[in-house]
């Protein structure tokens, strides 16, 4: 909820052309430590005038910027590298503090980022062009080159606060461009450390810049003429919008919506190796992951034995404050959250579904006031209704039976998302089809969290991804660059062969 300014705990400030300045416009809303309800920070809801002020800042940057050979473009990102190595466990606690998810998840997701520097520290390499002589005809040769095209901006999602900016920006200014990045405005204190750490390691004033901020900022961004593209990630509905306005105005937009991820459990998979990548997927960072795997297929007599063991390995896991060790699953991300899921597995019991486990019975005595949903497991989820079709973004899974690996694949085609799918099998058939038919962006075989590493595009399909070119690595590059070709011919005319040229 936005309230005026004027409380104990610090404003945070914006970043713009090298420098901290207080934002402008007066609401703020209140970020709060998930799993204590304690207050941490308030976060200025940017106007059009404070976004304008990053805009034109990027803007004034990027002539340098450009003209900086990419090799010299690349040393910041080294520099960044090591600095984020260094403090990668401060890092991974601010991530906890204010997102909610466990230590050892939130040390995975800085990894993940680094991960993506390393990357982008080829682009010299990556955002080579190519040519041919005589290409266009005899004594017509033909080259493309990649060149940046100006400002970027990335509007990020509350689930990774830090590493999804770093599936575009690194990329972006390794490429030439400059930057305004606008982190969720329910977890964005991890950034303000990012951009102190991005300060030291070098990159000239204005070349990244930080915008708080919610929808008002957003709009800005979107409709800023000077901004030439969008990364997006959050809900498809958000994702659907901002692809559309940010077309509207001119921009290249690449948008990554929501997911609701099935896994296929066939009667031969081998649930003692798997089992705990399923959890993972299931249950990791709360089920607050665009790759969670919150619908199980089970297919045939899989189904008696997919529901025991998750049910019993479930149960097992401990709920609690994620910098506690020994503790699998923390809060969600805000007493809203959790009350909208409370609401969703309330709805899919409504439905006909079976509470095999019901997280809304949850507690954790020390931490009396967090807000916490146990894991959930819903059994007897039928297609058609809520429960199936839509993304709850909690610990909640639901097992729908089906007779067979048809039936499955027909199932997971027909949904509106497609970001992953999952198969667990013994059979390379079975899983060949999986791969070949079913239509999301990223599949697992025997993987739980099909998540792909840097060097491979962040994938999405469907509603779960609106654009062409997806994040990391060359689709990366891509996006943030434009292709020219040249086409180059010269004739020497009446004045003969070229002389003093050796060959
Ligand atoms: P969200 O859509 O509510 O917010 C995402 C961003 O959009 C935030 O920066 C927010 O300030 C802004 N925003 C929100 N509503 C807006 C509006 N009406 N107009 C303009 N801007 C708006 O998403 P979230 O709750 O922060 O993140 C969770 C969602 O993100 C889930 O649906 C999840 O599946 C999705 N997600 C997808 C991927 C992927 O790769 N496909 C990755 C991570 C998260």
């Amino acid at each position: 909820m936005a309230t005026a300014v004027g409380t104990d705990v610090e404003t945070l400030r914006n970043h713009v052309g090298g420098r901290w300045v207080e934002v402008k416009a007066t609401e703020t809303v209140e970020v709060r430590n998930p799993a204590t309800d304690e207050p941490l920070a308030r976060v200025p809801l940017s106007g059009a005038g404070d976004v304008a002020a990053a805009v034109t800042a990027a803007a004034a940057a990027f002539p340098a910027w450009r003209a900086t050979p990419p090799q010299e473009r690349t040393r910041p990102l080294f520099a960044l590298r090591q600095l984020l190595v260094e403090h990668q466990e401060e890092l991974a606690r601010l991530i906890v503090t204010e997102m909610g998810k466990t230590l050892a998840d939130a040390r995975g997701e800085v990894q993940r980022g680094i991960d993506n520097v390393e990357t982008a520290c080829g682009t010299p390499s990556l955002m080579m062009g190519y040519g041919l002589e005589d290409g266009a005809s005899r004594g017509i040769d033909e080259e493309v080159v990649f060149q940046p095209l100006g400002v970027f901006a990335a509007i990020t999602p509350f689930n990774f606060p830090f590493m999804i900016a770093f599936w575009f920006w690194p990329y972006a200014v390794a490429c030439g461009n400059t930057f305004v990045l606008k982190p969720s405005e329910q977890d964005p204190i991890v950034m303000r450390r990012v951009f102190e750490l991005i300060e030291e390691a070098g990159f000239p004033p204005g070349v990244m810049n930080l915008v708080h901020g919610g929808k008002e900022a957003v709009n800005a961004l979107l409709d800023h003429p000077t901004v030439k593209g969008i990364s997006f990630v959050g809900a498809s509905k958000t994702a659907a919008y901002v692809y559309e306005r940010g077309a509207r105005s001119g921009k290249r937009v690449q948008a990554s919506g929501g997911a609701k991820n099935a896994i296929v459990v066939m009667p031969d998979a081998n649930m003692d190796a798997y089992l705990s990548t399923m959890m993972n997927s299931f249950y990791g960072a709360a089920g607050q992951r665009c790759l969670a795997n919150s619908l199980v297929l089970p297919v045939g007599e899989a189904h008696g034995p997919a529901r025991e063991r998750v049910a019993e390995a479930a149960r097992a896991l401990k709920l609690g404050d994620g910098l506690e060790p020994g503790v699998d699953l923390g809060p969600v991300v805000s007493a809203g959250a959790r009350d909208r899921i409370f609401a969703a597995i309330g709805a899919g019991v409504a439905e006909g579904a079976e509470a095999v486990l019901d997280g809304r019975d949850a507690h954790v005595p020390e931490r009396p006031k967090g807000y916490f949903v146990g894991p959930t497991l819903l059994d007897g989820v039928r297609p058609g209704t809520a429960a199936y079709r839509e993304e709850i973004f909690g610990p909640v899974v639901g097992m729908s039976p089906v007779a067979s690996l048809d039936e499955a694949i027909g199932l997971i085609n027909a949904a509106e998302y497609g970001n992953a799918a999952s198969i667990f099998t013994e059979s390379g058939a079975a899983a060949r089809r999986f791969r070949y038919e079913v239509e999301t962006g990223n599949i697992g075989i025997n993987v739980g969290v099909a998540a792909p590493v840097s060097a491979f595009p962040f994938s999405g399909a469907k509603r779960s991804f609106f654009g062409t070119l997806h994040p990391q690595g060359r689709d990366a590059v891509r996006f943030f660059t434009e292709s020219k070709v040249v086409i180059t011919r010269w004739t020497t005319g009446d004045r003969g062969p070229i002389t003093g040229v050796g060959r």
